[in-house]
């Protein structure tokens, strides 16, 4: 049975522009309809479109969140450099942190940890990105590589009731593969059986993100351990990312 608190995140990349701020006009209006009510949209789009998506929704229950951050706290001579700070002034609430496409660029356990410490010290929700690799799939040792980005992480952090993590297998992003229901569920316990063990809250929530569509959305959400979708791709175009939310919600 599907979760009746959903998340939705649309992670815009490095696309869009104005006019796709205007097309959200339409998921405005789903998100004010009453059965909508405990499930949330998130939209982040690139660092530019902040405050204007922000000004866009701000009356409306979508929320915004930013796609990385700087991992310093305070203002400094990081030319071309965006902080939790600079982010949490446009209106954003959330924050991506450790998206695989960011990991591959540098972004190590470490540096991804000082990052969501920066984040929640402006108190920014942070929706922290894991994952395995196809190859570390292959060798089945992907409870490993899950539990090393989780606890390397998530170090010094005793307050998590601000973080989500997204489950992320790398193989699935823009690939159009998902994983089956089956694996998908064992890795997701797995999941929380390190966050229980880490003394994480039990109502940390766990997204799952992936070539999510139209096409799969229903049968992923059936996974009644899923508590929303970080969606890249068919996010971007608004009808496409409306049908997983009917999808999902109906
Ligand atoms: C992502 O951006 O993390 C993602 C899951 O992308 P896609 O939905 O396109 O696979």
């Amino acid at each position: 049975m599907t979760n009746n608190n959903m998340y939705f995140v649309a992670n815009w990349k490095m696309h869009g522009n104005t006019n796709d701020i205007e097309r959200s006009k339409s998921i405005i209006k789903i998100s004010k309809l009453k059965k909508f009510k405990n499930h949330k949209i998130i939209y982040c789009p690139p660092y530019t479109l902040l405050k204007t998506f922000f000004d866009k929704v701000k009356k409306s229950r979508i929320f915004v969140g930013a796609q990385n951050t700087h991992p310093g706290t305070e203002f400094g001579p990081f030319t071309g450099s965006i902080n939790s700070k600079l982010i949490k002034a446009t209106g954003a609430k959330y924050i991506i942190i450790g998206h695989s496409e960011n990991r591959k660029l540098g972004d190590t356990n470490f540096i991804i940890n000082k990052k969501i410490k920066s984040a929640l010290k402006e108190k920014l929700k942070v929706i922290f990105c894991i994952g395995e690799k196809y190859s570390e799939r292959k060798k089945k040792i992907t409870n490993l590589v899950l539990k090393k980005q989780i606890t390397k992480g998530l170090i010094g952090i005793k307050k998590n009731e601000n973080i989500i993590i997204s489950y992320e297998p790398i193989w699935s992003i823009g690939t159009g593969l998902i994983p089956t229901n089956v694996e998908l569920k064992k890795n997701i316990n797995f999941i929380r059986k390190i966050l229980n063990s880490l003394k994480a809250s039990k109502k940390m929530k766990i997204l799952y993100g992936g070539s999510v569509n139209p096409v799969n959305a229903k049968q992923l959400a059936e996974i009644s351990e899923i508590n929303g979708f970080l969606i890249g791709g068919a996010s971007l175009n608004s009808k496409k990312f409306i049908d997983i939310i009917k999808k999902t919600i109906n």
